[in-house]
């Protein structure tokens, strides 16, 4: 038997009466666990084994894998289910989490996840926002930090005309410095003073501050533009979880 607290990020049902769950796990990555009897199942066991719980599993492990035996919730985040779009997201997130952690210290990936499903379970500001925030920080805890310091070629910190970003390569370039203009074109945004600011904050802040800032619409609007392109870029896949987000908004 083994004890193990994580978050279902994924379930896949298996046959009449069996489910697959992914748990993300702070110490052990992402473990699959089988459910048996799920559609008899009550009480406690029953919240503890949904899509968003956050649980202490109980794993007896079998050859062909772990079984879970039983299960105490200590944090759901279903009132997500109130609302079809902050679902969805909640949705992809656990999906990005679940395609892109392999392989990485998933203690920090756990919390920036959790954090981000309670402040998306009040529902205080855009999912516009939060979805931006998380897809930029995911990359950055998983490897992929972009280079927001300074200008990659004169090493300016700042530059009244704005900076590029260029999401393949992660980097800034100054309006001054750029001169691609008129050459192959490749995909880059100009970044006004105040949307750098905003993602160097999202990039180098600690987790625990994260999500305490205020930006206009406009600025919301040009991070959710880069964010995205920015791990589409980074990722180099589709994830149907996105397309479905984005089917629902208006
Ligand atoms: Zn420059």
């Amino acid at each position: 038997m083994w004890t193990i607290r994580g978050l279902i990020l994924k379930e896949r049902v298996a046959g009449e009466n069996l489910k697959f769950a992914d748990i993300l796990t702070a110490d052990e990555g992402v473990i699959e666990v089988k459910i048996k009897g799920y559609k008899k199942l009550t009480g406690s066991l029953l919240a503890a084994t949904q899509l968003f719980s956050y649980a202490d599993f109980s794993l007896a492990q079998t050859r062909s894998g772990y079984i879970v035996n039983s299960a105490q919730l200590q944090a759901s985040f279903f009132d997500l289910g109130q609302d079809l779009v902050r679902f969805a997201l909640g949705v992809y997130l656990c999906d990005l989490v679940s395609v892109l952690v392999k392989g990485r210290d998933t203690r920090q990936i756990l919390r920036l996840l959790l954090n981000t499903l309670h402040i998306l379970c009040k529902g205080v500001r855009s999912c516009a926002l939060y979805k931006a925030i998380f897809e930029w920080r995911l990359l950055c805890e998983i490897g992929n930090m972009p280079d927001l310091v300074a200008c990659s070629c004169c090493g300016c910190y700042e530059n009244e005309q704005g900076m590029y970003f260029y999401p393949i390569d992660g980097h800034i370039i100054c309006k001054t410095c750029d001169r691609s203009e008129g050459e192959e074109k490749r995909p880059r945004f100009l970044l006004q003073p105040s949307v750098l600011y905003t993602l160097r904050y999202i990039t180098y802040s600690e987790l625990e501050k994260l999500f305490r800032f205020q930006v206009s619409q406009e600025v919301c609007s040009r991070l959710a533009e880069v964010a995205e392109a920015y791990l589409l870029a980074q990722t180099e896949r589709n994830y149907t979880s996105l397309s479905y987000y984005k089917s629902l908004l208006p």
